[in-house]
């Protein structure tokens, strides 16, 4: 979908981004992760071109980007920023219509597409449509800046840090929503980010970056488990490799299946991740736990000696 091949980019004679490559299939959620001045930014931006590369070659679709023209690639990638660059005197529906409108959809189109958006990330469509920017919390602006993105249904979705500026319980919650619309899509999506957490959370594969160029390229278990050098393992911390790789199971991969008589003890959700299970585990000083299903019926118990196994 998007491959990068021995890319490069300098400002004033000084490279940000170098030998930078990297194939994106579709359907992929790619996560760029790195300290802030390492390149990510600059690398997503080159995909739409609101920066162009000057060395290597950049190809969307089979073919180099420089052969598009920039408004038509940038109508097949939405593009979503942390400060979400909606127009402060435009209504909520306008400011997501942008593209269409360009695109000289029918208005009765616009309009179905707007509720659907709205829908999809769960702002009442009759409550929200009318509202301008500044009548809304920051984390219903980012909402609205993804709905923009995604109004003309385009093949690819740029994130720059998009959920950067929202208090962590709106965070997981759009967290959830992008995790939950890209499995419903399958659109391909190139997200940056500061946040390792984040990242693991929705990455299929992160791409950490130093200085501009890739330290390790993977799946988050193999970024925890097979860390590439000191700085990865710096940039993931020691200390937490461990709760972060039971974190990305659920309790379910290692429970013990059975209807074991419930009790008093706390029961955790066949959801909830092995982290969350050991960390109830410790809280209640108590082995096995029950686990419940989304019914509230206990399928099974999660023994501290399952959690704590051959983690990696
Ligand atoms: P990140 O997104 O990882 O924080 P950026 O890609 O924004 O990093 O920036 C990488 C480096 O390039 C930084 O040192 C930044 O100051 C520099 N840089 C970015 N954009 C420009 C620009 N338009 N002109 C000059 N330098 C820039
Ligand atoms: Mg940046």
């Amino acid at each position: 979908m998007i491959e990068f091949q021995q890319v490069g980019k300098s400002f004033d004679g000084q490279a940000v981004v170098e030998d930078f490559s990297l194939a994106i299939a579709p359907g992929e959620f790619v996560v760029l992760i790195g300290r802030s001045g390492s390149g990510k930014s600059t690398t997503l931006k080159m995909v739409n071109r609101l920066v162009e590369h000057d060395r290597g070659r950049i190809l969307f679709a089979g073919q180099e980007i420089r052969s598009f023209k920039p408004e038509d690639l940038r109508r097949r990638m939405g593009y979503a920023i942390q400060s979400t660059g909606l127009f402060p005197h435009w209504t909520v529906e306008r400011n997501i219509a942008c593209v269409p409108e360009l695109l000289k959809w029918p208005t009765a189109r616009i309009r179905d597409r707007v509720t659907e958006l709205l829908e999809l990330l769960q702002l009442p469509p009759d409550l929200y449509r009318g509202r301008y920017p500044h009548q809304l919390s920051g984390g219903q602006q980012q909402r609205v800046g993804v709905a923009r993105a995604l109004a003309a249904d385009p093949d690819v979705l740029l994130m720059d840090e998009p959920f950067g500026a929202l208090d962590p319980i709106t965070r997981e919650a759009l967290q959830q929503e992008m995790a939950r619309i890209h499995r419903l899509s399958g659109k391909t999506i190139v997200l940056v980010t500061h946040d390792l957490d984040e990242a693991l959370r929705l990455g299929t594969r992160i791409v950490l970056l130093d200085h501009g160029r890739i330290v390790q390229a993977g799946t988050p278990r193999q970024l925890l488990a097979e860390p590439a050098s000191d700085f990865v393992r710096d940039f993931i911390g020691r200390g937490d490799i461990g709760l972060r790789l039971l974190a990305l199971d659920t309790v379910t991969s290692r429970m013990r299946p059975g209807g074991v008589v419930s009790s008093a003890v706390p029961s955790l959700r066949d959801t909830d991740s092995l982290r969350d299970a050991l960390s109830a585990l410790v809280a209640a000083g108590a082995s096995p736990l029950p686990v419940v299903d989304a019914a509230g019926e206990v399928c099974g118990e999660i023994h501290l000696s399952d959690v704590v196994r051959n983690v990696a």
